[in-house]
């Protein structure tokens, strides 16, 4: 068993629309490595931080990551196996061949877990905070800033017209 850390930048923006890591951004991968009879048994926690904003109140927020995962990665199979041997160990293992994670020579590629596992921990709806107001729907401030009597009144749109004269600079031209 053999312990490992890593600091590495995100090769790119790794999120959903609405929250993700930016490109370059540090992720943390502490990691633990199991030599297995299949292969290497990879127990890792990642940290990083996301950048979004929250879908009520529109304010950029930065948001923490934590999140583990444990993979197989499994050794090669041997060229000396049989095509049936092959094929039994296929419908015996049950797992889509292009998402099995292979050990290629000395090297495992973390990217593919590391980016589920940061896919995973993100909020498909981010809130600055849980009990976020938002915005009020007419004007677009910020709750939190304005009073809490604040309301509009709601004018007739056939006087709408008038109510803009009403409202008009009185310095400016007409
Ligand atoms: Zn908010
Ligand atoms: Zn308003």
């Amino acid at each position: 068993m053999r312990e490992y850390s890593l600091d590495v930048p995100a090769p790119e923006r790794i999120g959903i629309d609405v929250i993700g890591v930016p490109e370059d951004q540090g992720i943390h991968i502490a990691m633990k490595l199991e030599s297995v009879t299949e292969g290497i048994l990879v127990t890792a926690h990642v940290t990083t931080i996301a950048e979004g904003e929250c879908i009520r109140c529109l304010e950029p927020m930065d948001m923490p990551i934590f999140r583990n995962f444990q993979e197989l990665y499994r050794y090669a199979p041997e060229k000396a196996h049989t095509k049936a041997q092959r094929r039994a160990a296929e419908v015996h293992d049950d797992v889509d061949e292009d998402d099995e994670l292979m050990v290629d020579g000395e090297t495992i590629d973390l990217s593919a877990p590391v980016r589920d596992a940061i896919v995973l921990a993100l909020p498909i709806n981010p809130l600055c905070e849980l009990d976020c107001p938002g915005l009020c729907p007419r004007c677009g401030v910020k709750w939190t800033l304005l009073d809490p009597d604040h309301r509009h009144t709601v004018t007739d749109p056939r006087w709408a017209g008038l109510s803009d004269l009403l409202e008009a600079d009185p310095d400016e031209e007409p």
